[in-house]
């Protein structure tokens, strides 16, 4: 039987390892930390007795190879499906608009939505409708050196449009603003979410924790195939030999009893362990995301997330015992201190949700200091293939070329691209 040692417990490690249990080859993942999920897990705040997310993440109907690795961990059941699209959004006078998919016919349902959008007007409605019929028709347009900012400007949306829609989109699903991140993948997953069926452009959310979410059922989905995970274990080097890696080393071990290795790991974890060719002196540039968990003594809030306009805070999620707030795109926020950060967000809430600060029970930053790695043009030209100039080593992780920014969705694709790979050599 072959065996697969997988590098790193996170979406894309556990992707690879459930579909290489799935095909009967022998499989062990071997994680740094106490814990599986890598950049998308959750702890328990002991203080406050409440599981919380080291950042709020959400999935759309787009997401076709993350809802099937949830399926066949059993684990769908741990996530809240919208119907159709439903965002409400709220601006600095407490006003809530709706972008809201109606009850018509896909494509027309979503295009009625957007006409709905009330902080449009109606020429502005026009012009964002043009876009996407645009959109929609158009085929090899290369947008490779424009930038989101660029692009929307040459297809005629005003500085409104950019601001009230564009932007908000923009950071939410790059992590990265329309004056920094590539025109090409953003148009790419723009195709993905409105103009693929009407699930597609819908929003999913974690219904628990994240570790009980996916990490779990993925655990339980790799041991019941007999296969292994080992945590609290650090791979340090890979020995390579006539164009293989023969042995793995840790600080534990060294392992030589394996036919394949996939590398699941950001590109910084990986240039501690392999220097091959292809990733010396390559570097890429993240993004940080900050989460701001509030318990309040009322939540008055009925929706399950809210998006703000015009404010530093992009998301808040209602979590019932508290709410989360979500800022992307916050690299010029890693130096400022907690105390800066809070004031920032109570100041916000104020005007948003009236939230007074008398009314916080408490509060927990977590800063992700590198997220996601910036799609900007620069980036996007660094990013590997699955396949490496080592005959066994196969590369995986959001990072590597997927077509896809930074997300779970691109974890998955990752993982499963080298699993595939595996098994056609096999
Ligand atoms: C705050 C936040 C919010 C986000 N929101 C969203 C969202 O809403 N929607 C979305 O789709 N995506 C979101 N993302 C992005 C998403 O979380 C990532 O794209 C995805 O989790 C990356 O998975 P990965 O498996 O490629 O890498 P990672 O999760 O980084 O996993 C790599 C693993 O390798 C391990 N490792 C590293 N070095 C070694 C070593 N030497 N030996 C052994 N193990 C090692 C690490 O400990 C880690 O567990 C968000 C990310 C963050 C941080």
């Amino acid at each position: 039987m072959k065996k697969c040692i997988v590098i790193g417990g996170g979406i894309a490690g556990l992707t690879s390892a459930v579909y290489l249990s799935k095909s009967g080859i022998k499989t062990e993942v071997i994680e740094s930390k106490n814990k599986l999920g890598g950049r998308a897990y959750s702890i328990k705040d002991r203080e406050n007795k409440t599981v919380i997310d080291n950042g709020q993440h959400i999935l759309m109907g787009c997401y076709k190879e993350t809802l099937k690795f949830i399926s066949l961990i059993n684990a769908s059941d741990n996530f809240f499906y919208q119907r159709q699209l439903f965002i409400p959004f709220i601006n600095s006078n407490s006003e809530i608009h709706y972008l809201e998919a109606t009850k018509l016919f896909y494509p027309l349902n979503l295009f009625i939505g957007l006409l709905n959008h009330s902080f449009l007007n109606f020429s502005e409605k026009i012009s964002l409708t043009t876009f996407f019929i645009k959109l929609a028709f158009s085929k090899n347009v290369d947008l490779n050196k424009l930038t989101v900012e660029e692009w929307l400007i040459c297809e005629k949306q005003n500085e409104n449009i950019r601001k009230t829609f564009w932007e908000i989109i923009c950071v939410g699903t790059l992590n990265s603003g329309t004056k920094n991140a590539s025109a090409q993948i953003f148009k790419d997953i723009l195709k993905k979410m409105f103009l693929d069926g009407n699930f597609s452009s819908t929003l999913i959310i974690p219904q628990k924790g994240l570790s009980e979410t996916y990490c779990q059922p993925a655990n339980n989905y790799i041991n019941k195939m007999g296969n292994k995970i080992s945590l609290n274990e650090n791979i340090i080097e890979l020995k390579i030999e006539n164009n293989s890696v023969t042995k793995i080393i840790t600080d534990k071990r060294i392992i030589e009893d394996f036919d394949f290795v996939i590398s699941a790991v950001p590109l910084t974890a990986l240039t501690k362990f392999y220097s091959g060719d292809e990733i010396k002196n390559i570097s890429l540039e993240y993004s940080c995301i900050i989460s701001i968990h509030i318990w309040l003594k009322i939540n008055k809030l009925k929706n399950k997330f809210y998006g703000l306009i015009n404010s530093p805070i992009h998301w808040v999620f209602n979590h019932d015992d508290h709410i989360t707030l979500v800022i992307s795109d916050a690299n010029y926020l890693i130096k400022k201190s907690n105390d800066e950060i809070i004031d920032m967000c109570f100041a916000e809430l104020k005007k948003y949700i009236k939230t007074k600060r008398e009314d916080i029970i408490d509060y927990k930053i977590i800063k992700e200091k590198s997220a996601t790695f910036i799609p900007n043009v620069e980036n996007l030209n660094k990013r590997q293939t699955t396949k490496t100039k080592i005959n066994n080593l196969f590369l995986a992780g959001d990072w590597t070329d997927t077509g896809l920014p930074a997300t779970l969705e691109g974890a998955v694709i990752s993982g499963k691209k080298a699993t595939d790979l595996i098994l056609k050599t096999c």
